[in-house]
């Protein structure tokens, strides 16, 4: 689960990360009045979505006046704001977040995640941080410092004063540097997350150290644990097909392609989007149905497909183990009628019961198209797809 950047510095400041003083709101007529509130010149008006680069679309403004925020807020509020990771539709702005500005020396990168290849935490920092770590990443990974943390001794002073020459910064404000980095691993286990990035971390010109932007993501099995940040959630955020699917149970997972699939296990639904890449296309979604899904389920996850309008043909690929073929090609049939499907239908059905669930789906007249092996599936539903 991903959090607001004004979640994760509340986040943050409990494990005494340095942070500005800030307010999220959801009215941009407060504005003024968070402006005095803030008793800063500057005041940094942020909009607030689960994607970076806000900085590059327009969404961070920098007013200094009560009545330049109140402008940037009713500029920023609201607008669709289309970032390098929002895709090409961008993210409606429906929270800001007014911080007080900072008097910024000098702008770095630091970010606390699991190494998966060591099991390890680790930092990743770099002393060119703010807008553009991904080009850095690009044109000189090697100026990108790791740091690995020991799981039995911890992060160390001198790793911190390692980490600090890395990023150039004078020995004085090593020991803030350190206790910065212990505040971000506790935050870290204490949270359950999976990752902190803080981008820029600023040097400012007082020779503080400042999180002025906080990306956190939350480990997903963890959520039952975490119930205060639970409530952070802001389904507004999420994908709506996605959501949608795990209101059914359905682990659903949009993607870009044109080929819809429907597929019970998670092996398969991977197998599956491997054959439609090899006959040259590439799926829409990723959709496991699970075990026992039902015809509830099964006419939830076609209508679930045919919202993306990007579908242009589906593919159905069950093995049925728990449940039967002929079970499953009454689901079908089923949600053929509730969707009104219109667009081309391919079904592989395999295991058991399946030559009578074939038998059902051959003698109903609709138009679908059966496959016996994944391969053929495969071709079928991506020339289905390129004449539809
Ligand atoms: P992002 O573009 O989504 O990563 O948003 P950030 O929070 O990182 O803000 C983008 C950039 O705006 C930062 O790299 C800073 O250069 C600038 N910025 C943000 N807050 C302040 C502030 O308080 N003072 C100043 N001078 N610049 C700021
Ligand atoms: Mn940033």
């Amino acid at each position: 689960m991903k959090l607001h950047e004004f979640q994760a510095k509340r986040i943050l400041e409990k494990y005494q990360v340095p942070i500005s003083k800030g307010f999220m709101i959801e009215d941009p007529d407060q504005a003024k009045e968070i402006y005095q509130q803030l008793q800063s010149k500057v005041v940094a008006v942020k909009a607030q979505i689960h994607a970076g680069g806000r900085g590059k679309g327009g969404g961070v403004k920098l007013a200094r006046s009560a009545e330049e925020a109140l402008q940037h807020a009713r500029a920023i509020f609201g607008m669709t704001l289309v970032t390098p990771q929002t895709g090409p539709t961008g993210q409606l702005v429906r929270k800001l977040y007014l911080e007080a500005g900072a008097d910024i020396k000098k702008e770095m990168y630091l970010a606390l995640l699991l190494d998966r290849d060591s099991s390890r935490l680790m930092f990743v920092a770099a002393s060119e941080g703010g807008m553009d770590i991904e080009e850095l990443a690009k044109t000189d990974p090697e100026k990108i410092i790791q740091m690995k943390i020991d799981p039995l001794i911890g992060f160390r002073s001198f790793q911190a004063r390692e980490l600090g020459f890395a990023l150039g910064l004078s020995s004085e404000i090593h020991s803030k540097l350190f206790s910065l980095c212990q505040g971000m691993i506790e935050a870290f286990w204490k949270s359950d997350a999976s990752m902190i990035e803080i981008n820029p971390l600023v040097l400012t010109q007082e020779k503080q150290l400042l999180a002025l932007d906080a990306k956190m993501t939350i480990d997903d099995n963890a959520l039952f644990r975490q119930k205060q940040i639970l409530e952070m959630r802001d389904f507004h955020e999420e994908n709506q097909l996605e959501l949608e699917a795990s209101q059914h149970g359905l682990n659903y997972i949009a993607l870009e392609g044109e080929i819809g699939c429907m597929v019970n296990g998670a092996g398969l639904a991977m197998a599956t989007m491997d054959v439609i890449k090899l006959a040259g296309s590439e799926p829409a979604n990723f959709l496991d149905v699970g075990g026992g899904a039902s015809e509830e389920a099964v006419t939830a996850a076609f209508k679930i497909i045919l919202k993306d309008p990007k579908v242009k043909a589906i593919l159905v690929n069950i093995f049925g183990g728990i449940m039967r073929g002929d079970y499953i090609a009454n689901g079908i049939l089923g949600a053929i009628k509730a969707t009104q499907l219109k667009i081309p239908l391919v079904v592989r059905l395999q295991g058991t019961n399946s030559k009578e669930g074939l038998a059902i789906l051959k003698s109903s007249g609709v138009a679908i198209e059966t496959a016996e092996t994944i391969d053929e599936a495969a071709e079928k539903v991506v020339r289905a797809a390129k004449k539809s």
